[in-house]
């Protein structure tokens, strides 16, 4: 059981934790995935970096050859491999990275999630659950998110104004290693300025595995919110009594 009284921080996954998909499906993020590479790649070819229709080709057929090998990879090892790496990369073997400047390798990464972003939309009581949990004296707040691209995560919290309530913003792409890797857990209580021998005062919630056992591994408290959609190959929780959750407001009951 949680001894409530005594949490001291409390740490949310980003998406179907305090954001969702509507209509979500893995084809809906490959859609976006797809369209946000259609648009890098126009944005490099008004540039004149991609300079034909066959070079513009070329780099489409690397970019999504690297990508699978990265869903692969980073399942085995955690290993978070951020988008611009990949636009680094992809461009390097092609002899263009010459040619690029800071403000496109900014810009790159910003294009490809760019349609992903827009998807993303709070639930109905993030918010108003937020806004609660802020009135707590000394508990800190942070946002702890498997995402290759820091910006994008960053920018969809503030479009809904929520950043204001977070001590930190932490992700697989600014730490390079993924949830369950453990090593980005104690990351996070370090950054929330949190001690080591308070670590099970601190409430990890997300809505799978990743969340769930890594936080249970680093010895956090769990909460998993329970999402309707599943999503494939999706791996089990094998753990018993767990607290569970249908809706984020329901961690107020915890506090
Ligand atoms: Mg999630």
């Amino acid at each position: 059981m949680i001894e409530i009284s005594k949490i001291k921080g409390l740490i949310f996954d980003f998406g179907f934790t305090l954001f969702y998909f509507e209509e979500a499906s893995l084809k809906k993020y490959i859609n976006c995935y797809q369209k946000g590479l259609q648009k890098s790649v126009d944005f490099l070819f008004r540039r004149n970096i991609l300079k034909t229709e066959s070079i513009k080709k070329e780099f489409i057929n690397k970019f999504n050859r690297m990508q699978n090998e990265i869903f692969k990879e980073r399942n085995k090892g955690h290993q978070e491999y951020p988008t611009r790496t990949l636009f680094r990369r992809i461009c390097r073997s092609m002899n263009l990275d010459e040619d690029i400047n800071e403000e496109v390798w900014e810009e790159l990464p910003n294009l490809f999630h760019s349609f992903e972003e827009e998807e993303w939309i709070p639930f109905e009581n993030t918010h108003n659950t937020l806004t609660q949990l802020k009135k707590v004296p000394h508990l800190k707040l942070a946002v702890l998110s498997n995402h290759p691209h820091h910006t994008m995560i960053e920018q969809v919290l503030n479009r809904y104004n929520l950043s204001q309530f977070f001590d930190e913003i932490i992700t697989s792409a600014e730490y390079g290693m993924r949830k369950p890797h453990i090593d980005i857990f104690d990351y996070t209580i370090k950054k929330l300025g949190i001690k080591k021998e308070d670590k099970k005062n601190i409430i990890m919630c997300g809505d799978e595995y990743a969340d769930i056992m890594g936080a249970h591994r680093a010895g956090l408290q769990i909460v998993l919110i329970e999402r309707e959609y599943k999503f494939p190959y999706e791996k089990d929780i094998p753990l018993k009594d767990i607290c569970r959750i249908k809706d984020i407001s329901e961690i107020l009951n915890l506090i």
